[in-house]
């Protein structure tokens, strides 16, 4: 004999019944029996529907009405018309009786937990019995069998006690004695002794299939869901989850108990004993192997199997000087949660006994903690112990796998990828059996912990990063352009899969929490809500995604001041925008606090020389020990397109004109040609090279008259430059003369930088620089002569666009 159990989705309406058939048509060689849940969504809508009426709410006509139609559409669909009025008549009859007992509840305005299980069995009953009718006409040697008469309880209604003994000699006694090769019963819906319908628990038709199945001693039991089996997470909140094919009786009954809803947790019980397995299969997908649950399976050494979550958790601990080394206090503790019948599902100690922490339903919270308080109402008063401190709105986070305890640092690595999601832990529970591995965290943490959790455990190093970008002018743009050409690659090559969630100009942004399509970012962003600074990071901080990236494209004060906000939540920041790191020192210290506090890298290799890695090189340097003596280097792309494009056939006016039309300088050309973008750069190479200065620390020779410094438009400063041409080309001449060609060199050295134009003459490194190209010598300790050089490119979108790629992988191995 085999039993198979289908629940609620997958008996949801006539089209999955008629799956259901077609599965249970293909067991024609044994005798089976099919344990069926209510209609998909009816135990609910009974529950509100008596909630309503109990509450002398009239509208629990209207959700009656609901019930009503649900059951008697299914049977015109499902039953032919010559044998439809013998089942309509039984259905309408039942629904009477239901609707008397609503009735009933709505007058008295009064719902006992009797009548409650009384209301809701009807979920079952009705569908059992439609099921069984259209099997029976469609020629399935099939009867009904009501599970009252074989399953038999204490009166704990809601959640009764299974009487096995009783129990197992009815189902003993029919099954014998049945001839029947389906037999169709109710699942969830037992009896007291005294004869009243009672319920096994939300989600108990599986544990009705087990108790039929441990007492028959069946071959299978097969679980039909609308899931491909048990997961290594849930698979509706972590798309990457991945079916596990084999599992032991002890992990299931773990992952279960800690909220895989998939199998209810009291199932396997009765069948662990008897060593019979659990498939668990999918209506939807019937040839999928599913997972199977059995003795030893406990899959060829993996460590971690499974991870799953229970939600609606409270804490509540009770902690005092009192509590040290006083015996029976836990006793006196957990046997006042037990006399009010309430559920621990995590239990921590410190091990000081200075405290007690467990973890219970949100919904015992309040009567456990008043019934504790009471306990200790003595100890309260006179100080030793405190009242019962309660946390509500928590979720317990379990990594579980047989094998767990053998393998060291599994913990380790769980709070450190919570940790670096900026995940904070209330409490921590390792079961004795270390076959699991427990966090409390809040409510709104759960989809990220989950996610970030399997990505360290089950997904072979795919690492998701969520960007958030900012500023998508000239480098923004290409930015984008580049991560779409080279997602596949990224994906196959470095596993890292980058996701771009949100968009933002200074007009518009826009959100799509599974990705943006980037082919049509520009639609999509003309089309997005107003733009927010403010706003945009709200919706950063509510999606709460892992690994989440703020990407700065743009040159603004306001965005550079929000990075302490991206920071304090784990999100980590990449800028190409160097006003944070040259501002004042306490700010760009204060920056590198918060990125090591919050495990949250601040990178901005674009700050200096664009795409050229001079930071990340510095850094490396620096890490291994070495010191900077001296640096020296040509900074601006923009002033060494300027000085070598300048000479006396065209004039300054022109050639600064050309390097903005073409991308070379910033905005407003006098940010570059009075040289405060060098001292920037400067000033962030000497701070990355350990050293505390300031801007106004750093010597500038302006080449630039004074006039044309202090106008304040573009336009302004362009008429300028046509003013004091022949002052320019005296400058270019003086060095032509000299065989020297102009740069505009940045130094630092002894603890001072300084800034400005130098005529270099042939042979020196920086004579030969083309076009718009960057260089920098680093004079080290190990390197005090021949310096270390970096040189090439160091503007353009281009170039500054894969730079701050090069900083979003750096991301990416973090
Ligand atoms: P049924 O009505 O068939 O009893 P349930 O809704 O009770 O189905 O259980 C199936 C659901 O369990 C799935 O749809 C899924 O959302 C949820 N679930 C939670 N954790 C897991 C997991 N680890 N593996 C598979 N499903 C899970
Ligand atoms: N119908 C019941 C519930 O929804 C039992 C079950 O489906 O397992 O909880
Ligand atoms: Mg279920």
């Amino acid at each position: 004999m085999k039993i198979l159990k289908f629940g609620g989705t997958s008996v949801a309406n006539p089209y999955n019944i008629r799956k259901v058939k077609s599965i249970v048509e293909k067991n024609n060689s044994e005798h089976i029996a099919v344990v069926v849940s209510a209609f998909g969504g009816i135990t609910d809508l009974l529950l509100d529907t008596s909630r309503l009426a109990s509450n002398q709410d009239p509208a629990y006509k209207e959700s009656l009405k609901q019930i009503e139609d649900r059951h008697i559409s299914a049977i015109r669909e499902l039953v032919p018309v010559r044998a439809q009025s013998t089942v309509l008549s039984k259905v309408k009859s039942d629904l009477n009786t239901l609707e008397t007992l609503l009735e009933g509840s709505f007058l008295i305005g009064e719902l006992t937990p009797k009548l409650s299980d009384k209301i809701v069995s009807y979920g079952e009953l009705l569908s059992s019995y439609i099921i069984s009718e259209f099997f029976k006409s469609e020629g399935l040697d099939a009867a009904f069998k009501d599970s009252r008469e074989l399953i038999i309880t204490d009166n704990n209604y809601g959640k009764a006690n299974v009487d096995f003994e009783r129990t197992n000699a009815n189902c003993n006694a029919f099954f014998n004695a049945n001839a029947d090769k389906i037999t169709v019963l109710p699942g969830f819906v037992a009896a007291s002794k005294s004869g009243n319908s009672t319920t096994l628990g939300r989600g108990g038709s599986d544990y009705t299939a087990a108790i039929i199945a441990a007492a028959q001693q069946v071959s299978l039991l097969e679980i039909w869901t609308d899931v491909s089996g048990m997961y290594t997470a849930n698979p509706k909140l972590v798309k990457q989850a991945k079916c596990v094919s084999h599992i032991s009786y002890e992990e299931a009954m773990e992952l279960s108990h800690f909220g895989a809803k998939v199998l209810y947790p009291p199932t396997i019980q009765p069948v662990l004993g008897k060593e019979i397995p659990i498939a668990i299969k999918n209506t939807f997908e019937p040839e999928n192997p599913g997972t199977l649950i059995a003795k030893n399976n406990n899959g060829n050494g993996k460590t971690v199997r499974g991870i799953s979550h229970v939600g609606n958790i409270s804490l509540l601990s009770l902690e005092g000087p009192g509590m040290i080394g006083i015996p029976g206090i836990s006793k006196r503790f957990f046997e006042t949660l037990s006399l009010k019948n309430i559920s621990i599902v995590l239990i921590t100690q410190a091990s000081s006994e200075h405290s007690i922490c467990v973890g219970i339903a949100d919904e015992d919270v309040d009567v456990a903690a008043e019934a504790v308080n009471d306990t200790f109402a003595y100890e309260i008063s006179s100080k030793k112990i405190k009242p019962v401190i309660v946390e509500k709105d928590l979720t317990i986070v379990a990594l579980v796998g047989d094998n767990m305890k053998s393998h060291q640092g599994l913990s380790g690595k769980m709070f450190s990828t919570l940790g670096k999601n900026n995940v904070n832990i209330r409490a921590i529970a390792q079961g004795a059996s270390e076959r699991n591995i427990s966090a409390v965290i809040k409510k709104d943490d759960v989809k990220k912990a989950l996610n970030s959790l399997h990505e360290t455990f089950f997904e072979e190093n795919i690492k998701q990063l969520n960007l958030f970008v900012m500023g998508v002018g000239n480098v923004g743009s290409k930015f984008l352009q580049q991560i779409r050409q080279q997602k596949k690659y990224l994906k196959e090559e470095l596993k890292l899969n980058i996701r771009v969630i949100g968009i933002s100009n200074s007009r518009k942004m826009v959100f799509d929490e599974n990705g943006i399509p980037l082919k049509d970012w520009e639609s999509l962003l003309a089309n997005g809500e107003k733009a927010d600074k403010q706003l945009f990071f709200d919706q950063v901080k509510s999606l709460n995604l892992r690994n989440s990236v703020f990407v700065d494209n743009t040159a603004n004060l306001e965005v550079a001041q929000s990075y302490p906000d991206y920071l304090k939540n784990s999100i980590s920041v990449v800028t190409c925008n160097k006003i944070a790191c040259s501002s004042d020192y306490a700010y760009y210290r204060e920056l590198k606090e918060l990125s090591k506090k919050y495990n949250a890298p601040f990178l901005f290799e674009t700050n200096v020389g664009a795409g050229l890695p001079i930071i990340d090189t510095l850094k490396h340097l620096i890490a291994s020990g070495d010191k900077v003596k001296k640096i020296q280097a040509v900074l601006s792309g923009s002033l060494n397109f300027v000085f070598n494009t300048f000479n006396d056939s065209v004039t300054f006016h022109d050639v600064v004109k050309q390097a903005q039309e073409q991308g070379y300088t910033e905005p407003d050309p006098t940010i570059d040609l009075s040289g405060i973008d060098v001292m920037r750069k400067i000033l962030i190479l000497a701070r990355e090279s350990g050293h505390q200065l300031d801007i106004d620390s750093i010597e500038n020779e302006s080449f630039l008259p004074k006039e044309s410094l202090e106008t304040n438009s573009n336009d302004a400063f362009f008429e300028s430059l046509k003013k004091y041409e022949s002052d320019f080309q005296a400058m270019y001449k003086e060095a032509a003369n000299m065989d020297c060609k102009l740069k505009y060199v940045a130094q630092f050295e002894d603890g001072k930088a300084k800034v400005g134009l130098q005529r270099i003459p042939k042979g020196h490194d920086f004579y030969n620089l083309e076009g718009s190209d960057n260089i920098v010598l680093f004079f080290t300790e190990r390197y005090p002569n021949q310096p270390m050089i970096i040189k090439g490119a160091g503007a353009g979108a281009d170039v500054t666009a894969s730079g701050i790629f090069a900083d979003i992988i750096r991301i990416g191995n973090f």
